[in-house]
């Protein structure tokens, strides 16, 4: 069965991705769901599939990884069906999470749309400001999604970097990627089962074969560009970074009882690294957590002394990765 949908959307591509919303919610049986707020601080939790209307995942600002209240809010609806809607930094951590702690997905249904990245708070603001209003500088980034985005330098350096943006992992995948979005979106549901209770139809043709040809061409664009800004963000800052997983353990002893990155990243909420009897975090421990790192630039974010965190963990992860994936290949 075909699982890959591409869907007319009239002009309008954020009213569509909305509608798609509603109709999950409705053929899933959802409760709620966890959206991009339009605010700083927790996420927003949809009660009213008529509250829709209020989502954006273009929104260029990012001020929380939800994968790391997830587990909480299935704990706190423990009957409830949740769905979530969530950037590809976001699936990354969840997925990277449920591994640790176990997370069961039966009452979660995740939705990934492509990001189209997103600027730092006080550059949003001084944009949005600059733009008249935050929704005049919302629609920016979704009018340049067929080109890959708008110029990625503008943006944190989480998105300059990121690994993929591309709407993937999810249980419903919306892709706007190298696409003509006030023409057409691309819905994608891997199984097939899921596929079914959205509506998702057979309804791939030769015609729709240029669309997908020119999102994998971007795509692809985008993936060497992002591999080539992670090596230049290291190159430059180099000599300055902790450049290995011990020189991060003692940077962290350096930074006294702040634990800012810690406490806002996902894969440290629930489990924190832990200290040994020479007051330095466990090895082992802060090496699963580079690991896992997910690239979302919230620990960056929150980091009181600037600290390049993103450059810092893309490095020692590299490093750490680099070896397991020769034990594979060996
Ligand atoms: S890191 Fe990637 S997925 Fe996350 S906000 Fe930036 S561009 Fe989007
Ligand atoms: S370490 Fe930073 S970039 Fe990595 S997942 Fe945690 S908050 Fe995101
Ligand atoms: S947020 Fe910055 S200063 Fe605080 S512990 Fe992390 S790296 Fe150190």
């Amino acid at each position: 069965m075909n699982t890959k949908w591409l869907v007319e959307t009239n002009g309008d591509p954020l009213g569509a991705i909305q509608y798609i919303f509603a109709e999950a919610w409705e053929r899933f049986g959802l409760d709620s769901m966890v959206v991009p707020t339009n605010g700083n601080g927790s996420p927003h939790l949809l009660h009213d599939p008529m509250d829709l209307h209020r989502v954006n995942p273009f929104k260029p600002l990012m001020t929380y990884n939800a994968a790391k209240f997830l587990p909480q809010i299935l704990d706190e609806q423990p009957e409830a069906r949740v769905g979530a809607l969530l950037r590809p930094c976001e699936v990354r951590a969840l997925e990277a999470k449920s591994k640790r702690e176990g997370i069961s997905s039966e009452r979660m249904l995740t939705i990934c749309v492509d990001c189209l990245g997103t600027y730092s708070p006080e550059d949003y603001q001084w944009r949005a400001k600059r733009k008249g209003s935050p929704e005049s500088l919302d629609g920016e980034t979704l009018h340049f999604a067929r080109q890959g985005g708008i110029a990625v330098y503008r943006f944190r350096s989480a998105c300059q970097a990121c690994r993929t943006p591309i709407g993937d992992g999810a249980d419903i995948n919306i892709g706007v990627i190298g696409l003509p979005v006030r023409q057409k979106i691309l819905v994608d549901v891997p199984d097939p089962a899921t596929a079914e209770t959205l509506g998702v139809e057979s309804s791939e043709t030769t015609a729709d074969q240029p669309f997908f040809d020119q999102r994998e061409h971007v795509a692809t664009r985008l993936l060497q560009r992002g591999t080539l800004t992670r090596q230049r963000l290291v190159d430059n800052l180099e000599s300055i970074l902790p450049r290995d997983l011990d020189a991060l353990i003692n940077q962290f002893e350096r930074c006294g009882e702040c634990r800012s990155c810690f406490e806002v990243c996902p894969l440290c909420a629930a489990d924190y690294p832990t200290k040994d009897s020479a007051g330095l975090y466990e090895r082992k421990q802060v090496m699963q957590w580079m690991i896992s790192c997910a690239g979302c630039g919230m620990c960056e974010q929150a980091c009181p002394n600037h600290l390049p965190l993103v450059t810092i963990f893309t490095n020692i992860r590299q490093q750490l990765i680099d070896p397991m994936e020769t034990d594979l290949i060996n």
